[in-house]
């Protein structure tokens, strides 16, 4: 069976959403989208549902997720079940890479996974071929809020590269140049990303007394030990995030 790395099973196990945005957050994208009560939702990555669930909830959505982490399916049907929205929101437990929907959607979704299609450009395409004529892709993905002085810099942001990044106005530049009007944007936040970073240092900390002899226990550890200060000096002051929604232009 596939699954992701179990690191981000065990890091990650406690988040309900697992990228710097927050509830309040999602609420403000899934209003400013102006979802149609019935609107079909497509979401690559969907990771512990609480996209999909939240909106069902709130707006009406009918959703479907693929999330190749089999305790983040576990988790998003869970969710679902908990919100009450088993009827309306599917979610399927395997590989994303070049998934296409049998029926057209609204809202075609790929938030904070955009190597599943290779990259923004590619996973841009791949959502295209399940979307509805007039729909609206959406595209979760980091930018520079301070370009790194050095390549050091962006690498000790968890990047390979500075080249890997843009800054939000070249981000943004480069949907119109993949032929794509950028129609709305929620940006995250330096408190969302606490949110998302933060919330791994518990997590590691129970996860370390429950599982002492563990094969993985010596990584949390060193992890635990050192994504504080790497995190406050590098990716919350450098990475910013957002969702965009995109319309083509065609
Ligand atoms: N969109 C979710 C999850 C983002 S984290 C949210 O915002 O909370 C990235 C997600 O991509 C993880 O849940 C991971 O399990 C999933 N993933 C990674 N590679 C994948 C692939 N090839 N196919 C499907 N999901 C994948």
């Amino acid at each position: 069976m596939v699954d992701i790395p179990r690191i981000f099973n065990i890091t990650e196990s406690a988040h309900r959403i697992h990228n710097p945005i927050t509830p309040d957050k999602l609420a403000t994208l899934g209003a400013a989208l102006r979802l149609a009560p019935g609107t079909r939702v497509l979401d690559l990555g969907s990771g512990s549902g609480e996209m999909l669930c939240a909106w069902a909830r709130d707006y009406g959505i009918i959703g479907t997720g693929i999330d190749m982490s089999q305790l983040f399916t576990e988790q998003a049907r869970l969710r679902a079940v908990e919100l009450g929205v088993t009827d309306q929101v599917t979610f399927i437990h395997g590989d994303a890479t070049g998934y296409i929907s049998e029926e057209k959607v609204g809202v075609a979704a790929c938030v904070g996974a955009t190597w599943i299609g290779g990259g923004v450009a590619g996973t841009i395409e791949l959502l295209a071929r399940s979307l509805r004529t007039g729909g609206i892709i959406l595209i979760g993905e980091p930018y520079w809020r301070q370009l790194p002085p050095t390549e050091a810099v962006a690498k000790g942001c968890l990047a390979n590269a500075i080249s890997d990044f843009q800054m939000l106005p070249g981000l943004l530049a480069s949907f119109g140049q993949l032929g794509y009007d950028v129609v709305e944007m929620v940006l995250a936040d330096q408190d969302g990303w606490d949110r998302y970073e933060a919330a791994k240092w518990l997590t590691m900390r129970r996860w370390l007394e429950a599982n002492p002899d563990d094969e993985l226990a010596k990584e949390v550890r060193a992890q635990l030990t050192s994504e504080p200060v790497r995190y406050a000096t590098y990716t919350r002051e450098y990475l910013g995030w957002g969702v965009f929604a995109l319309m083509a232009r065609h």
